[in-house]
């Protein structure tokens, strides 16, 4: 196989093509794609309204360097974006994809900092465990060992917080107390780290591939923002996964009272069509980074104009055809069915998410939380039985990356309830 990209996961089928919540191989096997890809397609495969945008685009231009050219497409995609955020978040820069647009939001932070005379400031603190790419910088911020541990010490070493998992803490979700004693850890880190060497808090509004769709507890995103706000750091919530209605709301972070600075987004912005990712700052950030003659950073195909009038159509059919509300309903269907699934089975130990971003977790034991042993490779064993049954499902390591197992339950935000049904079959059948 000359492909590199193949050989972690072993042969598996060739696509032949993709219509919904469907995909076939070329043997004919038809898959319910009940991971959107991985938390990307979220309006679903092979769109026609977006098709149609996307020849559109092709018949007038695929590519203008941003240097030489502004096109029409990422300026109505960059208006469209603005008009949906919150408050004055109204600057948007496009990248290809979640790793450029944490790395450029990181970039963007500092050379704000940077312009406002706060130069000491370069710290990002984040937690452990969280993922926020693969590039260096992202991978520096991440919290997952596995990846990062075969390429230390090539990052910076960036202060960590716990991620808040009121479950295994055996603490109350639902009461604030609980959300303030894990934020409040933020705000000891940042006094441990000295506050005026801080710049930025990254995190993931509803945890995504390393925690499992974990959902903060009440009273935590809102303690979070005061912390920011009273320490003068930087609020990035990075929406790569829960972005583009994923929660049953157009951005993850809309669920609380906690405005970022700065909002990053990918996978569903161009869902599957295109690569595409989008950096959305507050004015207040880019006016003193402009003064001094701009962001210095871009790629090459930042802006790209195809992707562009993607992500545009993509935005488009997400409103049109009221799929966060979609989300947010289905969402409470499908996680009720998996309650009904843990019911059912002892292996099952917890199940969690919001709106279309749902999870379970395989426990040795539900009361005292013990993992099950990371030799049975049970999540991977559950996603091939799955797999060989037609459904399509994302898993993952959940404890600190090398032990715990969690399934991401996450199809795309057009699903009706025969798919959620046909998908809590798939899962049945295969929990043996
Ligand atoms: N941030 C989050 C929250 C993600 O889930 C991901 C991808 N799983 C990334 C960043 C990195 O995105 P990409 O793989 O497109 O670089």
């Amino acid at each position: 196989m000359s492909n590199l990209f193949y050989q972690a996961q072993g042969r598996r089928p060739v696509l032949e093509q993709a219509r919904g919540v469907y995909m076939w191989d070329k043997d004919g096997k038809r898959y319910l794609d009940g991971s959107s890809g991985a938390m990307v397609c979220n309006i679903g495969h092979s769109n026609p309204e977006v098709l149609t945008a996307m020849r559109r685009q092709m018949e007038k231009s695929t590519f203008g360097y941003r240097l030489h050219f502004e096109t029409e497409a990422s300026e109505r995609l960059a208006q469209k974006l603005a008009g949906l955020m919150p408050g004055d978040l109204n600057r948007v820069f496009f990248v290809s994809g979640g790793s450029e647009a944490v790395e450029s939001a990181t970039k963007l932070a500092r050379q704000y900092a940077l312009a406002s005379e706060q130069g000491s400031r370069w710290k990002v603190i984040s937690r452990a465990p969280s993922y926020h790419g693969c590039t260096l910088g992202a991978l520096a911020l991440t919290g997952y060992t596995p990846l990062t541990a075969p390429f230390a010490p090539m990052m910076q070493d960036m202060p960590k917080i716990p991620a808040p998992r009121a479950y295994l803490d055996g603490l109350d979700a639902d009461d604030p107390a609980t959300g303030h004693y894990y934020a409040d850890m933020l705000e000891a880190k940042i006094l441990a780290e000295g506050p005026e060497s801080v710049l930025a808090f990254i995190v993931e509004p509803v945890g995504g591939a390393s925690t499992g769709a974990l959902v903060p507890p009440n009273g935590y995103m809102e303690r979070i923002r005061e912390i920011c706000t009273r320490y003068g750091v930087l609020l990035i919530m990075d929406e790569v996964m829960t972005g583009a209605g994923r929660t049953g709301s157009f951005l993850g972070s809309d669920h609380w009272q906690a405005q970022p600075d700065i909002v990053v987004m990918s996978k569903g912005l161009g869902a599957g069509y295109m690569p595409l990712g989008a950096v959305i700052a507050d004015e207040r950030l880019v006016v003193p980074i402009l003064a001094q003659g701009g962001f210095a950073h871009g790629f090459t195909y930042a802006g790209n104009p195809l992707a562009c009038a993607a992500g545009l159509a993509v935005v488009n059919t997400l409103e049109m055809n009221g799929l966060c509300d979609n989300a947010a309903k289905m969402g409470e269907t499908l996680l009720a069915r998996l309650n009904g699934l843990m019911q059912k089975h002892e292996l099952i130990g917890d199940v969690r998410g919001k709106g279309l971003l749902t999870a379970f977790e395989f426990m040795a034991d539900r009361d005292s939380k013990a993992p099950l042993p990371a030799r049975l490779n049970a999540h991977q064993r559950f996603v091939d039985l799955a797999y060989a049954k037609g459904l399509i499902i994302y898993s993952r390591r959940t404890r600190d990356g090398t032990e715990g197992d969690h399934i991401l339950v996450c199809p795309p935000l057009i699903v009706n309830a025969e798919h959620i049904d046909e998908i809590i079959e798939g899962l049945d059948a295969s929990l043996v």
